[in-house]
């Protein structure tokens, strides 16, 4: 059980596998107001970087789950480097109906709502999880320039245009399925070449590391391709942001 092969590889070097930088997640953990011993579920944590970072600086506590075998042993291992495996547990698995014994006051999915079948799934998912009144964070792409073929929405790794909405029509549909939009945080294009050009040089590592890899072709082509297709696509079209919503 765990996820394809070639995200291990190029977002190995990866705290935060998402378009956000250590800054953004700070601005996120103190826009939500989090207070000491605030409860927080994540499906598909990571390498937990939110989780452990807001244990740290907020006194939250928290339990993130993560198909990536790799990724939760590194959540792991930031948890005891940052002092707080008293306060966060990782668990290797699969998110997908994952529902909390306890309900908490913060349930997240940050980048991978496909867990829950979509946008609109997963809220319902992390609703189950959550306590009355509580906030559910949901981190999901939306088209800073609406594309004007599907073949440029290919080129941004999209399946359709139809896969994202524009920005103000995201948060219409949160509203749509009875939630508050309370709260945001925003990639910028900054933040997201830290996502993104990061795996260049982790590839490129990885390349000189392991000549011999079954993997070597697919890595070297993504290298050679992605700096020129990231710039040319999905740096200008694709925007990223965490949503904090609360029910109606
Ligand atoms: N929220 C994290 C990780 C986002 S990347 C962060 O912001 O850093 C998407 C994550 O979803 C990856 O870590 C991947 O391993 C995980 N994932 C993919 N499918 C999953 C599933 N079915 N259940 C749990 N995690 C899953």
């Amino acid at each position: 059980m765990d996820i394809p092969r070639i995200f291990t590889i190029t977002e190995s070097a990866h705290r935060i596998h998402n378009p956000f930088t250590p800054e953004k997640l700070a601005t996120l953990g103190a826009a939500l107001r989090l207070e000491p011993g605030t409860s927080v579920l994540d499906l598909g944590s990571g390498s937990g970087e939110m989780l452990c970072t807001w244990a740290r600086d907020y006194g939250i506590v928290g339990t993130g789950i993560d198909l990536s075998q790799l990724f939760t042993e590194q959540a792991k291992r930031r948890a005891e480097e940052l002092g707080v495996t008293d306060r966060v547990k990782f668990i290797h698995g699969d998110a997908a109906g994952y529902v909390s014994d306890e309900k908490v006051d913060v349930a997240a999915c940050v980048g991978a709502t496909w867990i829950g079948g979509g946008v609109a799934g997963t809220i319902e998912l992390l609703a189950r999880s959550l306590r009355p009144g509580g906030i559910i964070l949901v981190g999901e792409p939306f088209w800073r320039q609406l594309p004007a073929t599907e073949d440029i929405a290919r080129e941004c790794d999209a399946e359709s245009i139809s896969d994202f909405f524009m920005l103000p029509e995201l948060l219409a549909s949160f509203g749509s399925l009875g939630y508050d939009v309370v709260e945001m945080v925003l990639a910028d294009q900054d933040s997201w070449d830290r996502y993104e050009a990061a795996q260049w040089l982790t590839m490129r590592r990885w390349l000189d590391a392991n000549p011999d890899d079954e993997m070597v072709q697919e890595v070297r082509a993504r290298l050679t391709s992605e700096p020129v297709r990231y710039a040319a696509f999905r740096r200008e079209y694709l925007g990223w942001g965490v949503f904090a919503l609360m029910a109606r």
